[in-house]
């Protein structure tokens, strides 16, 4: 039988991940997974890496970890890189993009020193996320969008949630 469908809401630091899978899940009716606080609690990790003040993530642990909950489906999860997690899980990859200025402000913010706040600001440049999701997972699951304002974040939760819907409809759940 078809199982709920799971969503990867991924992109870089600060482009509003957590924001929008709380209120996906709350909108939707879906678990929500932070993978970073999963990965902190969990103990996930092979140690700190001082020079990005970051977990080093062990990606096994982490995969093994989120297995169990994932192929029962019904899960947001957020996280800022998405080429380790395996394919089968997710039915729609929402890549989440802000602008330059905007993510600088959100980053500094934060609390993050220069080096970081730059390292991200550029990586969002780079389009980095981007790449990766279409590197690891199917064109047509893929989608970015756009999150500098709040109307964009509300008009965002709202298609995801109605993805949700539909294809919870289509798989007659
Ligand atoms: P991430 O989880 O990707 O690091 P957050 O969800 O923590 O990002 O968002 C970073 C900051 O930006 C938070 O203060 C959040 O309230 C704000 N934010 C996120 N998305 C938007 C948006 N679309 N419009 C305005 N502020 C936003
Ligand atoms: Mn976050």
């Amino acid at each position: 039988m078809a199982r709920p469908p799971n969503i990867l809401i991924t992109g870089t630091p600060g482009t509003g991940k957590t924001t929008t899978a709380e209120q996906v899940a709350a909108a939707a009716g879906l678990k929500h997974i932070n993978v970073g606080e999963w990965v902190k609690a969990k103990e996930l990790h092979c140690g700190w890496d001082e020079q990005h003040q970051a977990f080093i993530l062990d990606e096994d642990k982490v995969v093994d970890a989120l297995e169990d909950a994932l192929s029962g489906g019904g899960c947001v999860v957020e996280h800022h890189s998405c080429d380790f997690f395996p394919e089968r899980w997710f039915d729609l990859v929402v890549v989440l993009q802000a602008d330059n200025t905007v993510l600088w402000e959100r980053l500094e913010k934060r609390g993050y020193p220069t080096a970081k706040v730059q390292e991200n600001v550029q990586c969002e440049i780079m389009m980095v996320l981007l790449e990766e999701a279409r590197d690891s997972y199917r064109e047509e699951i893929v989608i970015p969008l756009q999150s500098d304002t709040v109307e964009q974040l509300e008009g965002n939760v709202a298609r995801i949630a109605r993805w949700a819907e539909d294809y919870r409809r289509q798989h007659g759940q």
